[in-house]
């Protein structure tokens, strides 16, 4: 992995959160983190560690900045136009936003699973051959079965497709969609996953499944979740962010959050005042 110059970033207040937002021995450390869209600010000086092998949730009202904030963990807001990234976002030694990072391995390092699952339209077996074959991680057709068949019991689909590995991946139902999408995933052998509410398109028990598999998942990945369920984060996470208009409000132990928040803001969106 190369290490690229640090990035000269201004000294600023670390913003007003409340709770515990930093920790020993990160794998990101994101400092004075705003961003822009063209001249409208979404993300207001927001400063964070998140831990290897932490489930962090990410809540708040629609709108208050969830998926532009959990885009700038691997720099997808690249590709939205007129979308500006400034502050020290730290992937262990990697500066995400340096100018001279590559977003490729970046999103090896750090990949994503979205809202609605996204296969390609190619064959359960090609989309999760793809990325390891365009990363060069695998040389012989034997190896990438294997990566192919581990990535699929990790992401608990392999029973289910083992025999029918050449039909498309738009053939399964949206769980398995989403559970291939996560084995596509892992094929890169990521470090972090990053989920933006991934269960929103899946009915209560393939929800229930990606939620299993969460669980199993963070004992080898650091997972950042965005999710509108507080039961949700309630049940997958270790600690939970409060994200109120661009801010970072509050950031705690997830039961500490749900059941003793710190800041009135967090109790009136938890209690289902706001949101
Ligand atoms: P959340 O995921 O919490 O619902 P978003 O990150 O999608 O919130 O949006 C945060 C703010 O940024 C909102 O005001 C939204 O309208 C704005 N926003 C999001 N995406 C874009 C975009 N592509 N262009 C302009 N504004 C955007
Ligand atoms: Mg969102």
């Amino acid at each position: 992995m190369t290490v690229v110059e640090q990035t000269v970033v201004e000294s600023r207040p670390m913003g007003d959160t409340i709770g515990i937002p930093f920790i020993d021995n990160a794998k990101f450390s994101l400092r004075n983190v705003d961003v822009f869209y063209s001249d409208k600010q979404a993300i207001f000086n927001v400063s964070l560690d998140i831990g290897k092998n932490e489930v962090m949730a990410m809540i708040g009202p629609s709108g208050c900045g969830k998926s532009t904030f959990l885009r700038c963990f691997n720099r997808m807001n690249d590709t939205i136009a007129g979308c500006r990234v400034s502050g020290s976002l730290k992937l262990e030694e990697q500066e995400i936003n340096h100018p001279k990072t590559d977003v490729v391995p970046l999103r090896a390092r750090v990949g994503m699973v979205f809202q609605k699952p996204n296969p390609f339209p190619k064959t359960i077996y090609e989309n999760v051959a793809y990325g390891p074959r365009i990363h060069g991680l695998v040389s012989k057709r034997i190896e990438l079965d294997e990566v192919v068949e581990t990535s699929l019991q990790r992401a608990g689909l392999w029973d289910e497709v083992k025999d029918r590995l050449d039909a498309p991946g738009t053939s399964l139902s949206g769980g398995q969609q989403q559970r291939l999408c996560i084995a596509r995933t892992i094929a890169v052998s990521p470090e972090v996953i990053l989920m933006d509410e991934p269960c929103s398109a899946l009915d209560p028990i393939a929800t229930a499944r990606i939620e299993e598999l969460i669980a199993e998942l963070s004992e080898n990945y650091t997972i950042v979740i965005v999710t509108h369920s507080m039961q949700q984060a309630a049940r997958v996470s270790n600690r939970t962010a409060y994200f109120h208009l661009g801010k970072l409000i509050e950031v705690n132990d997830t039961e500490k959050v749900f059941t003793n928040p710190g800041h009135q803001l967090t109790e009136a969106y938890i209690t289902g005042r706001i949101g």
